[in-house]
């Protein structure tokens, strides 16, 4: 796909031609280069999706493998501010062959007509790489306890409000209390 072209509709499917490798002897290589922009996998809004994959023939269907890079949209835990997670994930997974049973373990299977929609796997690599607390910035100072707002925007005003580590911030609660509670 070329920069510029616009977002694909969710339900997306990334397919790839494997028919070479059904009719081909085990061990035959086939290399796929992914450049994809602005795509949506479920809920999964990606900014790009970028890499190279390696499919093999195997006795029982064809290996997947490879190195991608994309970018998740996401929210930062500490100040709410949408942004790009960067994400590297490395997909290993078998393609069966036509006719093959659908699983867990396998989820995606080459169509009568040779083609294979890898999506699914992009998916769960993508969930599993994914950070449980994303954060926008190492130096994200989150927001404000007292009036909400973002102190990276500086949007706090409040009176001798110093930024200060949010690990500290359960510390400054606990030390508010007793002022506050009057
Ligand atoms: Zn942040
Ligand atoms: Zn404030």
């Amino acid at each position: 796909m070329l920069a510029g072209q616009r977002r694909v509709p969710s339900g997306i499917m990334i397919k790839i031609d494997l028919s070479p490798l059904v009719h081909a002897k085990n061990g035959a290589r086939q290399v796929v280069d992914l450049n994809l922009d602005a795509i949506t996998i479920e809920q999964l809004e990606l900014n790009y999706l970028q890499g190279r994959l390696r499919f093999t023939r195997t006795d029982t269907g064809i290996l997947v493998e490879g190195i991608l890079d994309t970018e998740i949209a996401t929210e930062c835990t500490r100040c709410l501010t949408s942004f790009y997670e960067p994400v590297t994930f490395e997909p290993d997974n078998v393609i069966s062959f036509p006719g093959a049973p659908l699983t867990l373990e396998r989820p995606v299977r080459v169509t009568d007509n040779g083609w294979a929609d890898i999506s699914p796997v992009i998916r769960e690599y993508i969930w599993m790489a994914f950070p449980s607390n994303p954060i926008c910035s190492p130096r994200c100072q989150g927001i404000c306890a007292k009036c909400g707002g973002n102190i990276n925007l500086g949007e706090c005003t409040c009176e001798g409000t110093e930024p200060i580590d949010p690990r500290w911030e359960v510390l400054r609660t606990l030390l508010d209390e007793p002022g506050e509670s009057t």
